[in-house]
């Protein structure tokens, strides 16, 4: 009699922002072990090394090859093979669960009776502030952190950008952006409506990695200092007095190379 097969599995893998160092250990573990790979876009192909020999790796980002793989595609693909009895691991770019639509997959996944695990990543929001040397809060100016999509999902009501902003200098938040370059104009114009042009910003691209490239500049200036400096996705805005301390240390360091 045949033996039945071993049941597959789906883990949601979080690559972390770019630096291959950032990957923990227990990404490394589960990229090892798939027999199955399903590549986001914004994975840097530097962590593919951990996987077998015999691993099949499929790119389904935009850059991979076909034009955005459709959601509902990429969906199927896991739930056949991991019902076929593969170890299938979807890798996905910072954390599965922040904007990474992880959420909507675990769903989709459960539905079918596939098991599911998630393997958290450091979220490119989180590695950009750190990679300017300046933390996302503070006991005397930041009492806590937003992190908001400026593209949200069609047909829904998006971020209310004067609420945010009128909330953000109350509580003293620091708010950070992901996806917000291509709407940079509207997210400035909502936010000054309850923060100063005064409110110092950074935009982080490429975060983490060796093309990083960042510019501080003001809520009043944003969009100016976006194209002046051609920045572009992928890239986080992070609004809020943190950023100060970015500034003070350009000065320091512009200070010192003048004396
Ligand atoms: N799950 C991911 C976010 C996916 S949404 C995470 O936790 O990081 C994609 C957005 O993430 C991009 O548009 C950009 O805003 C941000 N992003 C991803 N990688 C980035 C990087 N290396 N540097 C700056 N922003 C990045």
């Amino acid at each position: 009699m045949q033996q039945p097969k071993a049941p597959g599995s789906v883990t949601l893998v979080g690559a972390g922002p770019g630096d291959p160092e950032l990957l923990t250990l227990k990404a490394v573990r589960a990229i090892a072990n798939a027999s199955l790979l399903l590549v986001d876009d914004l994975v840097n192909s530097a962590v593919l090394e951990h996987a077998s020999a015999t691993t099949r790796i499929v790119h389904v980002g935009k850059r991979g090859g076909c034009k955005s793989t459709p959601q509902a595609f990429i969906t199927r693909m896991m739930v056949s093979a991991a019902q076929s009895g593969e170890t299938v691991v979807r890798l996905k770019g910072g954390d599965p669960f922040v904007f990474g639509r992880g959420g909507e997959e675990v769903e989709e996944l459960q539905t079918h009776g596939i098991r599911v695990e998630v393997i958290n990543g450091i979220s490119s929001g989180l590695a950009a502030v750190t990679s300017l040397g300046v933390p996302l809060t503070h006991r005397e100016h930041a009492h806590g952190v937003v992190f908001v999509t400026g593209h949200a999902k069609s047909g829904t009501d998006g971020t209310d950008w004067k609420v945010l902003a009128q909330t953000a200098a109350a509580a003293r938040l620091t708010i950070v952006i992901y996806m917000g370059i291509s709407s940079a104009r509207q997210i400035q114009a909502g936010l000054l409506q309850g923060l100063g042009a005064d409110t110092p910003v950074a935009v982080v691209q490429n975060a983490t990695l060796a093309h990083q490239r960042q510019a501080v500049t003001t809520l009043g200036a944003l969009v100016q200092c976006i194209d002046r400096e051609q920045l572009g996705s992928p890239a986080v805005i992070v609004v809020g007095d943190v950023v100060r301390g970015i500034q003070s240390a350009q000065a320091e360091v512009a200070r010192a190379r003048n004396a």
